[in-house]
């Protein structure tokens, strides 16, 4: 951390300051000039909330120089996080993981034969809500643990993992039996307790950026689940709320890059809710990889006009595995592959 002081502060003001900062824990290092004083706070504090420092009576101004997250840092795993499935899949490595499948789960014809298409498209992973986060309440809310075990029996028979989205604490152990992956929503990144809850599981977990989440934001949830010892985590770019109106939210591209500089975690992308619309899913999925997504976790439905939720973004399966022959093509120029 920098402070400077403001010109002419009071030694006695400074020593303040000082004194504050050695509290933390910092080794401080002062510059004396003609008319203003700068200490830099250096080593290994505790937790320290800068905005404290700089309203203190004589600072001008105090900066946080290193980051406030540890653990989810590029620093703490250089060479990156890889996360290794039962079935051999990894995510986080040369390979760019897909994962697809409809909104929510309606029926066990409907997913049954969204598995069926995710496989045939080339996808490793079924996505599909079981507990879904509507807007109203009286929207489709989804089927539950029924849900869940329709997922289980048609990954198995098609030879996918499972990924969906968990809601609540109490949900955490019923999923457990049936799931390869916990998706934790947008409405969720900072439902800490969840997240606290989620960094004792020994189980994956895809943690999406909240609506309006800065990066740093992301991170620090993020922070929560490793501290608890789950290192088996993966980000997630779905689109942020801006003043734009035109797409259903803004599909932040930028984070992908930016995520991969500050974090080893996975990162993937959600073109679908950072989109809402079917037709710029696909161009949003190319664009992810070419930015350096580890994978994409996208919506298609059998009869999307049909769908009980996100129909309008979810692609038909013929433009999915379309999507994917061409993601096969974008892939290698950027060192990756699609299997
Ligand atoms: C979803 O994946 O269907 C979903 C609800 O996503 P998000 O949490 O990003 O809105
Ligand atoms: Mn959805």
């Amino acid at each position: 951390m920098i402070v400077a002081m403001q010109d002419e502060a009071k030694e006695e003001l400074i020593q303040q300051v000082i004194e504050k900062m050695v509290e933390i824990g910092f080794d401080v290092h002062r510059t004396t000039g003609a008319t203003s004083t700068i200490l830099a706070g250096v080593g290994k504090p505790g937790h320290f909330d800068v905005a404290e420092f700089q309203v203190l009576e004589g600072v001008h101004q105090a900066y946080r120089i290193s980051s406030p997250y540890k653990l989810a840092g590029r620093g703490f795993r250089p060479e990156g996080t890889t996360i290794t499935f039962p079935n051999g899949v990894v995510v986080g490595g040369e390979n760019v993981t897909i994962m697809a499948g409809p909104c929510s789960v309606e029926s066990p014809e409907q997913i049954l034969l969204s598995a069926q298409q995710v496989k045939a498209a080339g996808g490793q992973f079924l996505r599909g809500g079981a507990f879904k986060p509507r807007s109203s309440p009286y929207s489709f809310q989804g089927m539950g643990l029924e849900g869940l075990k329709l997922l289980r029996e048609v990954a198995d028979e098609t030879g996918l993992l499972v990924i969906t989205e968990v809601m609540e604490i109490s949900q955490i152990e019923l999923m457990l039996p049936y799931i390869d992956c916990f998706q934790v929503g947008a409405r969720n990144m900072q439902n800490f307790n969840l997240l606290r809850e989620l960094g004792y599981v020994r189980k994956p977990v895809l943690l999406k950026r909240g609506i309006a989440a800065t990066i740093e934001e992301v991170l620090l949830s993020a922070e929560y689940i490793l501290s608890g010892g789950n290192y088996d985590l993966m980000l997630c770019e779905r689109g942020i709320r801006t003043f734009e109106t035109y797409t259903r939210n803004t599909m932040d591209i930028s984070a992908i890059p930016v995520l991969k500089k500050l974090t080893h975690l996975p990162v993937l992308g959600d073109p679908s809710h950072g989109v809402g619309k079917r037709e710029f899913v696909a161009p949003m999925a190319l664009a992810s990889v070419a930015a350096g997504a580890d994978g994409l976790l996208m919506e298609m439905h059998p009869n999307p006009d049909k769908a009980l939720s996100d129909g309008a973004q979810s692609l038909f399966p013929e433009q999915l595995e379309k999507l994917v022959a061409q993601l096969r093509q974008i892939a290698p120029i950027v060192g990756r592959s699609v299997a």
